[in-house]
């Protein structure tokens, strides 16, 4: 029987995918932007469609949909919906984060998880891909609230996860402190003390060195690798940083410690700007302790405006780091990006910029760093957090660091190698996807069909 060639199977992968996934517009777009770059991959390894691989690969292995039901403290009963997706673990346990925001949906997750599974495949960690959440919203809740919720929400968890099964971690509204409470109510569920089933664990109790900076200052380290190869760097630089959690506060502290001048930050409701470059203290004292609006800031800081609204990337910059949240960036914000002279776009967020958004700035020359990529940091030094817990080990700061910047290295030179060679030098979101997808693929078809 003859095969069919790349681009027919791919097409008929995709149209698979969109008729079984309806109404589920982020998880399409996440596999289309992928399946877009891989013609000249299955090209060179027929293997892969002889066997399926994509087929089984846009499909997740396992998905779990619960309800979350907690008393508020008006003794009301809440009602939330829990998710997890374990997406594919050809390659090691699932691990992804979980995000608890109002916007979180199937889709949402799914898009989520498929990405995580090429990004975890970039880090050479030997973890598979997995997310998951809950349309829960912290704002505004209190600190019991919070507790309650993660107890619940754990209550059910606890028959999907461990060490060796599937490994959370935090993401959107998903910090320390939740990561603490829902360990607590693990530990308490299974008397067991299994450290290596969570990641960002508090640091007296097992949380890694680096692992709160990671994402961010990962992303940093993917974009000077990238400017690097053109024999330019982040220092003397002005970088727009979309967000103001924790992937936007460890890019600031990066940009920063390698002499860039990052001047911008934002929330959902609007963005500052502080030419004299972010105080860095001020901006944790707000968004970390005070638990705040970015607003807050502008009050207290000298010099530094807060507009409303708006749009961050309407800011001039050289450097634009977005941070927040998907489809963030969109076509018109790149246009204004590149009329205002962008030399690199590095993604710390998921998916933050549209598929047109990516097309403009390659377009125009920008370096462009994918998230899979770029804020794989993350999740490579929860690895690494399982690892020393293993272990009973612990790395101190400098080592952590030092092993997350080769490890960030490494991503870069895999993304730049598949890059070159599958015809375009220098394309990173070809690169990542194509380096992303052989380790996995390969994975997969040396264990059967399953
Ligand atoms: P945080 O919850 O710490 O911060 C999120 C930030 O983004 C806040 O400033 C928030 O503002 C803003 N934001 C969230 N949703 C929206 C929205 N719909 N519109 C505008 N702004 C929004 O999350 P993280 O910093 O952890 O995550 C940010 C991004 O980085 C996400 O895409 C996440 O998936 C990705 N990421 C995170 C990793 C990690 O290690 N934490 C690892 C890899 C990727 P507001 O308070 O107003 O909602």
């Amino acid at each position: 029987m003859s095969l069919p060639t790349p681009e027919a199977h791919l097409s008929t992968v995709l149209h698979a995918v969109e008729s079984r996934n309806q109404g589920e517009p982020e998880f399409l777009q996440a596999v289309r932007e992928v399946l877009d770059t891989l013609a000249p991959v299955l090209e060179e390894h027929p293997e892969y469609i002889e066997t399926g691989i994509l087929e089984r690969l846009v499909e997740p292995e396992r998905q779990i949909l619960f309800r979350v039901s907690w008393v508020d403290d008006n003794g009301k009963v809440q009602v939330n919906r829990g998710y997890r997706v374990q997406f594919n673990a050809a390659l090691g346990p699932y691990k992804g984060g979980l995000r608890f925001h109002p916007s979180v949906n199937l889709s949402v997750v799914k898009f989520l998880g498929f990405e995580q599974v090429f990004k975890n495949a970039l880090t050479s960690q030997r973890i598979g891909g997995g997310k998951g959440g809950s349309d829960f919203d912290p704002a505004g809740k209190s600190d019991a609230e919070v507790m309650r919720f993660c107890q619940a929400y754990m209550t059910e968890l606890v028959h999907h996860i461990g060490e060796h099964t599937d490994v959370p971690a935090g993401d959107i509204g998903v910090g320390a402190r939740e990561i603490g409470y829902l360990f607590g109510q693990y530990r308490r569920l299974t008397h067991r003390y299994e450290s290596g089933v969570l990641t960002g664990k508090g640091k007296g109790w097992g949380g890694a060195e680096v692992r709160t900076e990671a994402t961010g200052y990962g992303a940093v380290f993917f974009a000077e690798e990238m400017l690097a190869r053109a024999g330019e760097g982040v220092a003397g630089r002005r970088a727009v940083v979309s967000g103001s959690g924790n992937v936007a506060t460890y890019v600031i502290e990066k940009v920063q410690q390698l002499g860039g001048r990052a001047i911008t930050a934002s929330d959902s409701s609007g963005y500052i700007v502080d030419e004299a470059g972010i105080d860095l203290e001020l901006l944790k004292q707000v968004k970390e302790t005070e638990r705040a609006r970015i607003s807050e800031y502008a009050e207290r800081r000298p010099g530094a405006h807060y507009v409303a609204g708006g749009n961050v990337w309407d800011v001039r910059g050289e450097l634009a780091f977005p941070c927040a949240t998907q489809n963030e960036l969109d076509e018109a914000s790149a246009r204004e990006l590149i009329k205002n002279g962008v030399r690199a776009v590095a993604e710390g967020a998921n998916m933050p910029a549209t598929p047109e958004a990516i097309e403009l700035l390659q377009e125009a020359g920008v370096l462009f760093a994918p998230g899979k990529a770029a804020n794989a940091g993350g999740v490579a030094t929860s690895a690494l957090e399982m690892s020393q817990n293993a272990a009973r080990s612990r790395w101190d700061f400098d080592k952590s660091e030092n092993r997350l910047h080769e490890i960030m290295r490494d991503v870069h030179e895999l993304c730049y190698s598949a890059s070159e060679r599958y015809g375009k030098p220098g394309d990173y979101v070809l690169g990542a996807n194509s380096a992303g997808f052989v380790t996995v693929a390969q994975a997969m078809l040396e264990q059967g069909v399953i």
